[in-house]
């Protein structure tokens, strides 16, 4: 299964214009040093992600899946489906197990990857992917799509009102949270920029 790159241009030959007037308005334009690449969703890889969403769901699990595949040359580096049901755990999301899974190969990051998704990630995998540092991500429903069908909320959350509860301060949240005492608490944060600096 190969991912499309539609184009990988110099700018000097692709000027700005020539690409505001392709016709794909879903393409993702990305600026790399002097060059300009040009990406194209799969639709063939987001059908993939439906489908073993429902193999997954076949199985006992739930339906969501994540494949990550080189935005170079399109190989699928991990197809990973939410593995909640099956394990137990809750961070299993599929977007954190195709993480995982690629950390436990060595890499370290998502930089050069594009990250396929049955729906747009929830906060949690938003925020792993933020930090994971895909170049694209491709989902397949909305979340308000999903929220029409789905329901994974609990008892501090639900699917469509997860992103606005992160938005209220910290004292209005419905997870409780306080300050614990004690009497320095960013000595672990001073200690390590000391040692490492501003890497
Ligand atoms: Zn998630």
């Amino acid at each position: 299964m190969r991912y499309c790159v539609i184009g990988v241009l110099l700018s000097s030959v692709c000027p700005r214009d020539d690409l505001r007037s392709r016709p794909d308005s879903s393409s993702a334009e990305r600026h790399v040093g002097h060059r300009v690449e040009v990406t194209t969703p799969d639709p063939a890889l987001s059908a993939r992600t439906i489908e073993l969403a429902l193999d997954n769901v076949a199985q006992g699990g739930k339906p969501f899946a994540c494949i990550v595949v080189s935005a170079e040359d399109g190989d699928v580096l991990v197809e990973a489906t939410n593995q909640v049901a099956q394990s137990g755990d809750k961070s299993a999301h599929a977007e954190i197990v195709a993480i995982r899974e690629l950390a436990s190969r060595g890499r370290e990051d998502l930089s050069g990857c594009i990250a396929y998704v049955t729906a747009y990630p929830c906060p949690m995998c938003l925020g792993a992917l933020y930090y994971a540092e895909p170049d694209l991500v491709v989902y397949a429903a909305s979340r308000e799509e999903e929220g029409e069908h789905y329901e994974d909320g609990g008892r501090y959350m639900r699917l469509l009102t997860f992103y606005d509860e992160y938005a209220k301060p910290v004292e209005e949240r419905s997870l409780p949270a306080v300050r614990g005492e004690v009497d320095d608490p960013t000595v672990p944060f001073r200690t390590w920029t000391a040692e490492h600096g501003d890497e």
